[in-house]
C-alpha cells in the first residue's frame, strides 16, 4: 500500500520501485520518469480533502492549500539558489520556455529585437523562436561543436546592440552534452543582456546556484524529476537586474500577473516534494547512475566494435548514454529491442523518419544517426536491469550485423571509401 507511513517509508518505497524486473524495461528517463511513490503520497491528499482553491482568501480551504503551494515554491528556489518570489509556476517547461522567449521579448520589443540561442535547444524553444521570427524579431541559431557545446566567446560574437535575451539548453535532452552556463551568464552580465536556460533535464541531476551562475531564467518541468507531468515552473530573477516579462495568459493575476490561472495544487505540492527529494539524493544518486551509466557502455563496448558515443564523455549527465550502432539497421535493432524502452536517433516526421537535428548538428551523419539509441537511466534504475538491457542490445546488433554485408566487407579489410558505389543514394 502506497500509503502506509513508517519511519523508513521512503526508502521502502523507492526499494519497492526497484526491487522487481518489470518488461519492457524502461530507459527513456530523459522524455519523463515515473513519480516517487513518496512524492504521491505527499500528492494524494490534495486532490481529495486538501482540495481548495489556493487564491480562496476567505476561508481555511484556500489558506491551507496557499500554504502548501509556498512551501513548494520555497522548495523548488531551494534546489536552484532562488528565493520562493522567483518561481512562477506554469503547465510544464514548454510554457515555460514561451514565457521566457515571448514573455522578455514582448516587454524589451522597444530596447531589441534580436535573441541568440543554439542548434540543438529543445523544440519548446526553436519553435517559439520560430514563431518570434513571424513577429519581427531576429534570432541567431548558433552552431555547436562535435560534442553539442556552445561556447561564451561564440555567444560574445554575435551580441550587439539590438540583443535583448541569449537562451541556451542547461544539458541536451538527446546526448546529455553540459553546456559551460557560468561562462554564458557571467557573459551575459557584462554584456546586459538577460540570460535563460532550460535545466529541464539538468535540475535535480547538477547542482544548478541561479546567483553563482549568471542565471536570470530558468525552466523546469517535474515529470522530468520524478513529479507528476503538467506542471512546471519559471524562475525570474528579482534583482540584478529585476526581470520583467508580459504575460501570456491574462485572468486574474495569478503568479504576480506573469501567469494567471487557478493554481494546480497536488501538482504543484508533487513538484515541491520533488525538488526537496531530488536535492538530498543529488550526490548519491548522480554517482549510482554513473556507476549503471558507465556499466552498460563498457559492456557494450567490450562486446561490439564500430560503436560511438554521441555527445561529450565526460561533460554529460551521468543517465545519458547516446550510442550510434554502425552497420546495423536502425530501425530492425529498435524493432529488435521491443523489450526495452529507449529512443531512437530518427524522428518520426508526418511521412519519413528524419535523423535527429540534434545529432546532425553535432556532425553524425545521417545512416549513423538512424542507428543511434538514447539510453535514460534513472532513479529506479538497476543493475539487473542495466544488465539485461546490455545483453539484448548487443546481441541483437550482433544478429543485424550478421546479415550486413556493409559489415562483412569491413571486416574483410576493405576500406570502404575506396568503394565506387554505382546507383544513387
Ligand atoms: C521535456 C522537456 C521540455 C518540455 O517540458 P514539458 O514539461 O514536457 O512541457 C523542455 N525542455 C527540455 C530540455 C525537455 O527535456
Amino acid at each position: 500500500m502506497l500509503l502506509k507511513s513508517n519511519t523508513d517509508s521512503k526508502n521502502d518505497h523507492q526499494g519497492e520501485m526497484r526491487k522487481k524486473m518489470k518488461l519492457p524495461v524502461y530507459m527513456d528517463n530523459h522524455a519523463t520518469t515515473a513519480v516517487d511513490p513518496e512524492v504521491f503520497q505527499t500528492m494524494a491528499p490534495y486532490f481529495t480533502e486538501i482540495f481548495g482553491n489556493a487564491s480562496s482568501r476567505n476561508h481555511e480551504y484556500g489558506w491551507t492549500a496557499e500554504a502548501a503551494v509556498e512551501k513548494a515554491r520555497a522548495q523548488i528556489a531551494a534546489l536552484i539558489g532562488a528565493s520562493e518570489k522567483e518561481i512562477v509556476f506554469t503547465s510544464g517547461a514548454t510554457e515555460s520556455d514561451n514565457l521566457a522567449l515571448i514573455g522578455t521579448a514582448e516587454m524589451l520589443k522597444e530596447k531589441g529585437n534580436h535573441i541568440i540561442t543554439t542548434q540543438v535547444e529543445h523544440k519548446a524553444i526553436l519553435d517559439t523562436c520560430h514563431y518570434l521570427e513571424t513577429k519581427g524579431f531576429e534570432v541567431t541559431y548558433l552552431p555547436v561543436d562535435q560534442y553539442g557545446r556552445v561556447s561564451a566567446e561564440q555567444i560574445a560574437k554575435e551580441i550587439h546592440a539590438k540583443t535583448i535575451l541569449v537562451s541556451v539548453i542547461y544539458a541536451n535532452n538527446e546526448i546529455g552534452t553540459i553546456n559551460p552556463i557560468g561562462a554564458i551568464g557571467k557573459l551575459c552580465k557584462e554584456k546586459g543582456v538577460l540570460f535563460h536556460t532550460d535545466a529541464v533535464q539538468a535540475a535535480g541531476k547538477i547542482d544548478i546556484d541561479v546567483q553563482a551562475l549568471g542565471i536570470d531564467l530558468l525552466s523546469l518541468s517535474a515529470h522530468k524529476m520524478y513529479g507528476p507531468k503538467g506542471v512546471g515552473a519559471l524562475y525570474v530573477r528579482r534583482r540584478n537586474p529585476r526581470v520583467r516579462l508580459s504575460p501570456m495568459i491574462h485572468g486574474g493575476g495569478h503568479e504576480r500577473g506573469m501567469r494567471s490561472g487557478t493554481l494546480n495544487v497536488p501538482g504543484i505540492v508533487g513538484f515541491g516534494k520533488a525538488a526537496e527529494i531530488a536535492k538530498k539524493v543529488l550526490v548519491t544518486e548522480c554517482d549510482r547512475v554513473k556507476k549503471l551509466r558507465d556499466r552498460l557502455w563498457e559492456k557494450i563496448q567490450s562486446e561490439l566494435d564500430e560503436v560511438y558515443l554521441n555527445g561529450h564523455a565526460t561533460e554529460r549527465l551521468t543517465g545519458n548514454l547516446n550510442v550510434s550502432f554502425a552497420f546495423v539497421e536502425g530501425e530492425s535493432l529498435m524493432m529488435g529491442i521491443k523489450d526495452i524502452a529507449v529512443s531512437s536517433g530518427s524522428a518520426c516526421t508526418s511521412a519519413s523518419l528524419e535523423p535527429s537535428y540534434v545529432l546532425r548538428a553535432i556532425g553524425v551523419g545521417e545512416d549513423l544517426a538512424h542507428t543511434s539509441i538514447r539510453f535514460g537511466l534513472g532513479r529506479f534504475t538497476t543493475e539487473e536491469e542495466v544488465d539485461y538491457v546490455a545483453k539484448r542490445v548487443i546481441e541483437t546488433a550482433k544478429k543485424l550485423r550478421h546479415l550486413s554485408p556493409l559489415y562483412e566487407l569491413v571486416k574483410e579489410g576493405v576500406d570502404l571509401k575506396s568503394i565506387q558505389w554505382t546507383g544513387h543514394h
